[in-house]
């Protein structure tokens, strides 16, 4: 074959290929010009997983009628003009590639107005070619829309993973994004349905709701740090407490653009050295930001890829602003500190599906390796407490002051005594502890209740919804504010203040089977297994790694129980060995 120079539309579609190389990318670009036009809302409609629409809305400078046709030429860009204007990119596009190259392998219509215009202009174009233009009534701003996808590239089509893939891609993208712009309204929809949005009232920890659910966006913890440097390091991490099966929860951006970065992402992993156990990893949401010329966003045509000028002094800065972090904060937290009440400005009126669609992942940490018995079935030792008697009439031993030693099987802690060593169930005592405190507030008439962010909406069978739905007065005397809050939905508005590190829809859960146990209950036996129930749920489970800090005040916190030998349902919280049977065992007696 002779050589010659390709027609346009054959280039064209090579180039689409590491532009555009599936639906979740023509998300991105649109999205991208979204932000570089200043919008402040941007929704984003997607059909069949993308391959059918990807609609994006926004409210931003919108396209000059006499500019709209030279959008879509390839390196038609206004946010470029020399090469020397390639040093300090602050705008998330530059290559002026996206629009030609979704229009080179779609159905592409787009609908603009600028400020000073009377009428919008629409554009359609079909594998690169103009085929309609006419002016129309607009609102200021853009919305594009691309139709078939790869209709005339079969070869990519086939490339496709499932729609349920195509549209988890497009999630996560959208979540980036909606994380690092927290004052951008943004609305996914699929389908017709609305699966996520937020606000856009610039509250990141409000995302960090959205994305997350209440309970693991509470627990994340600010990243401090003090050092003055040209490099600022800010966003959230996990507490050690929390970990996930793999990095995706590292999220790393440079001056606004989400990156890809390996030797940024195990940055994030060494700061938590020896805090995790193996295989697992952090959540890390990092923003860097530092001066343009610092970085080299043109280095692959997707941009998630970057080059710093000293990438040393970058991992120093994302590696010691996260352990400062993970250092400066006590491990046992005053979980109040994190969570403030409900606003009283909140209407209630967020979009439904949206919010339930946070299907509230249980952290990572709290490994299902509970082995305890069901509360009905008889005790091991002792005897069940009775939660209606008086604490102090109980007469259990006191605990002696005891000595952490450490942890074994992430299950057992072990300690000192006056008389040996004890291994302690970490999550039995800890169930005796909450059960007392909470049983002590109670008896009071004093439960405290803690307003949870933005309230939580927990999905119930119908069934389950109805049994809940006549106990809303019981529970509100156990310091659960819940309201109906839609079909089989029920929003929690307040939890006790003793569970608040408990997941809504997993304490409501737990007490609706309770409740479902229970035939013609008389009302304080409820209370008080409701209360053994939710105990149980919110302890911290066996597979949980406790820091020292932690075990110390576990220990410290069952040393102040009345009854510190048993669990609420009567198993033994620790395993006492004295000096004298460990002399007998090594047959120095
Ligand atoms: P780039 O973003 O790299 O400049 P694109 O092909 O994505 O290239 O877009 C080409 C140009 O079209 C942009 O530079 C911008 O001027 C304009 N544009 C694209 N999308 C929008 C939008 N949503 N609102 C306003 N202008 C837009
Ligand atoms: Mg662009």
């Amino acid at each position: 074959m002779s050589i010659k120079v390709l027609p346009d539309q054959v280039a064209s579609q090579i180039a689409a290929g590491e532009v555009v190389e599936r639906p979740a990318s023509v998300v991105k670009e649109l999205v991208e010009n979204a932000i570089d036009a200043g919008a402040t809302t941007i929704y984003v409609e997607v059909r069949g997983g993308g391959r059918q629409l990807i609609q994006v809305a926004d409210n931003g400078a919108g396209i000059a009628a006499d500019e709209v046709e030279t959008a879509f030429f390839r390196h038609a860009t206004s946010k470029l003009r020399t090469a020397d204007d390639l040093q300090a990119i602050a705008t998330l596009g530059f290559r002026g590639e996206a629009l030609a190259t979704m229009a080179a392998v779609s159905k592409v219509t787009m609908v603009t107005r600028t400020d000073g215009e009377a009428a919008g202009t629409r554009l359609t174009l079909e594998g690169g070619h103009v085929t309609s233009r006419d002016a129309v009534g607009a609102p200021r701003g853009a919305v594009v829309a691309v139709e078939e996808l790869f209709y005339n590239v079969p070869a990519r089509l086939k490339f496709l993973k499932s729609i349920v893939t195509e549209k988890r891609l497009i999630d996560e993208l959208i979540t980036r994004y909606a994380l690092a712009y927290p004052h951008i309204r943004f609305r996914l929809t699929h389908d017709g349905r609305v699966t996520f949005q937020t606000g856009g009232n610039g509250r990141l920890l409000e995302v960090l709701v959205a994305v997350y659910g209440p309970e693991i966006a509470r627990q994340l913890m600010e990243i401090e740090t003090d050092e003055p440097s040209s490099i600022s390091v800010a966003g959230y991490v996990s507490p050690p407490s929390l970990h996930w099966a793999n990095r995706s929860q590292i999220m790393l951006y440079v001056n606004g653009r989400w990156i890809k970065d390996t030797q940024l992402t195990y940055a994030v992993i060494q700061a938590y050295h020896t805090l995790l156990p193996v295989g697992r990893y952090p959540l890390g949401l990092i923003f860097l930001t530092l001066p343009l010329d610092q970085v080299d966003v043109n280095v692959h045509p997707a941009k998630t890829e970057v080059r710093f000028r000293d990438s040393n002094a970058v991992f120093g800065a994302v590696q010691r602003a996260v352990r400062q972090t993970l250092v400066a904060d006590s491990p046992i937290r005053p979980l109040t500190q994190l969570t403030t009440a409900v606003p009283s400005d909140w209407s209630g009126d967020l979009d439904h599906e949206a919010f339930t669609r946070a299907d509230y992942p249980l952290p990572q940490g709290r490994l299902e390796l509970d082995w305890s018995p069901e509360p009905d079935s008889p005790p091991l030792v002792g005897r069940p407490a009775e939660a209606a008697a008086p604490l102090m009439n109980l007469g259990g031993q006191r605990l002696p002051i005891m000595r952490v030693v450490g942890q074994v099987g992430a299950a057992y802690v072990i300690t000192e005594g006056p008389d040996g060593l004890y291994l302690i169930d970490q999550h039995a005592a800890h169930e005796r502890i909450l059960y007392e405190q909470f049983m002590a507030q109670w008896n009071q008439h004093q439960v405290q209740a803690q307003g949870l962010i933005n309230g939580a909406a927990v999905h119930l069978s119908p069934a389950q919804a109805t049994l809940l739905g006549g106990h809303l007065e019981l529970l509100a005397r156990l310091g659960f504010e819940v309201e109906p809050f839609g079909p089989n939905t029920f929003m929690v508005r307040a939890m006790p203040s003793l569970l608040i590190r408990l997941d809504p829809a997993q304490a409501l859960l737990a007490v609706v089977e309770d409740l479902e146990r229970e035939d013609a209950p008389l009302q304080d036996k409820v209370e008080a297994k409701i209360i053994r129930r939710v105990c149980k749920t919110a302890a911290v489970k066996a597979g949980q790694p406790l820091s020292m800090a932690e075990m110390e005040a576990l220990v410290r916190q069952l040393e102040a129980c009345q009854n510190p030998h048993t669990c609420p349902h009567g198993r033994p919280t620790l395993i006492h060995l004295s000096v004298a049977q460990l002399a007998r065992q090594f047959g120095r007696t």
